[in-house]
């Protein structure tokens, strides 16, 4: 609390030179020193007040002029922060107006009849110790107890003030956006302790780059922001942005070990990309996903192209919420060729929207949102029950026999009741559980998860089958594969197109077919769009082919007619050929060119 050594600056204000006297008289019974200040009116203390430094003031009640609510009223709004430790002179009478001030909390009061240097005495302790309680309590509230920076809530009173300044003098202003990179590295390998190590320094590299004026403070987690001056910093604000990108590179020696971290940073200037805080965290907070994006240790600026595909963003995702997915989306298949055999092996099912307001989006655009979003399970279930239903009815036409294979998303792997997802589809549906097969990507099966490793087997014990999407675009070991029930392995699109021209394309493709023919796994190729690529494939020992050479992914209603017009007849009474010379379903490439895929 309040050290005894140190006088208490005291304000006195009382328009009766005889009360004045009586006060004054019985501070100095006491046994401590104050620096005592004497006003007779409330224009006085307000103005006393607002220059110079008080620790507690004395309030006459019933004043000529300006009575002392009002002007304590005043006093607190000059300094809205702090805490006012004063106390109420107050006659008989006049108790009861002083007690709904001592209601709100922000004061005492002492009877002048009354008064004692014991009562006045322990009165102003009491007072004194309640705006220091007061101050500890804005402490924690306002400050990052670890770093003892500003926290979020003060800093961003500090980003409305700067905002509130450039109105009135038209200045600028930066905000930096912080986040860590590989923090998460050092809290799980060496401790929160050398997390919290490493968050301290953090704050003190910040502190020692940035001028008196400007601010650092910490957001919480490993998220820190900067306030700068722009008259201060002059046209230097990439300089600094390059100063704390380079100062978080170093190391951080924790414990005798060397720690290598940076930050990625996203960069708003005021008051052009905000009007308000929000909308510059906001803002700086797109920037600097940005830079999460691009890679360790960058910085972005705002631009308005971000806001932008924020939005859209944000507009897609609210329409998933909807679940309009029985009137906007449609699936479409892609036929995949087996050359060898002369038959529609199977489709790939592939999700389309038509949005009512922003056109066509693609999976590619959409899927990844829905996967954050959460909503990609019930948009999986979705297709999963569409597709098996269309296949169960080309059963009918001349595609019997073909199945459908659907894309599967992680997210849904991990979902433990997803292998009773695919029963439940398949039972409703009727199709035959060898008629679907489930993509999934290299990556998903590389994670380490054991619900994913369950899911494969699980699945594979209704019978579907399952096939490694995108492979070779991952880090697949081939210990792992072995152990896992995969029938197919379809080589990432970017490598059949590099096929004819890239050598390195070509030994990947090589060494895959190699590797799936001693495991017994059945090769695909995707993006196959012109038929000296098929020859080659088929060269190689691929013979299951999907593309634009064949068809582009087509509606249902048409994707049925194609196979009507490619087979004629059920394909399983075909006989199949031996290697041929001429791939058959040549033309096909063609066909369905009016829809766009
Ligand atoms: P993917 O699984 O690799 O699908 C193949 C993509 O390649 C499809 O794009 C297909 O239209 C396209 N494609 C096929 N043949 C050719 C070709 O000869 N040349 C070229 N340039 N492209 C070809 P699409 O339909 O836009 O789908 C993109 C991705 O979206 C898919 O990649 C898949 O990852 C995801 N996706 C699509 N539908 C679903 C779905 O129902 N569920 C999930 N989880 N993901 C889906
Ligand atoms: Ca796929
Ligand atoms: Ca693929």
């Amino acid at each position: 609390m309040t050290n005894p050594d140190t006088p208490i600056r005291l304000l006195i204000v009382d328009d009766d030179d005889v009360d004045r006297e009586i006060t004054r008289r019985a501070l100095k019974r006491m046994k401590r020193t104050f620096h005592v200040t004497e006003v007779s009116d409330g224009e006085a203390a307000i103005e006393m007040w607002r220059d110079t430094p008080i620790d507690c003031v004395l309030l006459d009640y019933w004043m000529q002029g300006m009575n002392g609510d009002e002007v304590f009223q005043q006093m607190m709004m000059i300094r809205p922060d702090t805490a006012i430790a004063a106390i109420f002179l107050t006659g008989h009478s006049d108790d009861t107006q002083a007690g709904s001030l001592i209601k709100a909390g922000a004061c005492d009061y002492v009877s002048k009849h009354e008064m004692t240097p014991d009562v006045l005495s322990r009165a102003i302790d009491y007072a004194l110790a309640r705006k220091c309680h007061f101050e500890q309590l804005n402490y924690l509230a306002t400050r990052d107890i670890l770093t003892g920076l500003p926290n979020r809530a003060l800093f961003s009173l500090f980003l409305e003030q700067a905002i509130a300044r450039t109105q009135r003098e038209q200045k600028e202003f930066a905000l930096f956006l912080l986040d860590m990179d590989r923090f998460k590295n050092v809290n799980d390998t060496l401790g929160h302790h050398a997390g919290d190590q490493v968050l301290v320094e953090t704050a003190q590299r910040l502190e020692s780059l940035i001028q008196t004026h400007d601010t650092v403070a910490r957001l919480g987690g490993d998220e820190f922001a900067v306030l700068a001056d722009l008259v201060h910093e002059g046209a230097s604000i990439t300089a600094l942005a390059e100063r704390i990108s380079l100062e978080l590179q170093r190391s951080f020696v924790i414990d005798g070990q060397e720690c290598y971290l940076g930050a990625s940073v996203g960069i708003a200037l005021g008051p052009k990309d905000g009007k308000t805080s929000e909308e510059l965290l906001r803002n700086a907070d797109l920037a600097q996903a940005k830079a999460k994006q691009d890679g360790l240790s960058r910085y972005f600026f705002f631009d308005e192209d971000m806001r932008v595909l924020a939005e859209r963003r944000r507009q897609i995702e609210t329409s998933l919420r909807y679940n309009r997915w029985d009137t906007e989306f449609d699936v479409y298949y892609q036929p995949r060729i087996d050359p060898i055999h002369n038959r529609v092996a199977s489709a790939e099912a592939l999700l389309r929207w038509q949005h009512p307001t922003l056109g066509t989006i693609s999976p590619i655009e959409f899927i990844p949102i829905a996967e954050s979003s959460r909503q990609i399970a019930s948009i999986g279930r979705w297709i999963l029950k569409k597709a098996c239903l269309h296949c169960a009815e080309w059963q009918h036409s001349p595609l019997k026999g073909t199945g459908v294979s659907v894309n599967v998303s992680p997210i849904q792997l991990k979902d433990a009741r997803f292998a009773e997802v695919v029963a439940d589809a398949l039972a409703e549906t009727g199709l035959s559980a060898s008629l679907l097969e489930l993509e999934v990507t290299e990556t998903a099966v590389m994670d380490n998860q054991t619900t994913v490793v369950e899911a494969l087997n699980e699945l594979a014990a209704i019978g579907v089958g399952i096939s490694i999407d995108d492979f070779g675009t991952g880090y697949s070991s081939l210990a792992r594969l072995h152990r896992l029930p995969v029938d197919k392995i379809k080589i990432d699109r970017s490598f059949v197109t590099d096929l004819m021209h890239d050598r390195v394309s070509r030994l990947i493709i090589e060494s895959i077919i190699s590797l799936g023919n001693q495991m017994n796994i059945t090769i695909v190729a995707e993006g196959v769009e012109d038929e000296t690529t098929l020859q080659r494939l088929v060269q190689l020992g691929c013979y299951e082919i999907q593309g634009y050479y064949f068809s582009r992914p087509l509606p249902f209603d048409h994707f049925v007619e194609w196979g009507n017009i490619q087979l004629g007849i059920d394909q399983t009474q075909r006989i199949a050929p031996s290697m041929p010379s001429r791939v058959f379903l040549s033309q096909s490439g063609r066909f369905g060119s009016s829809w766009t895929n």
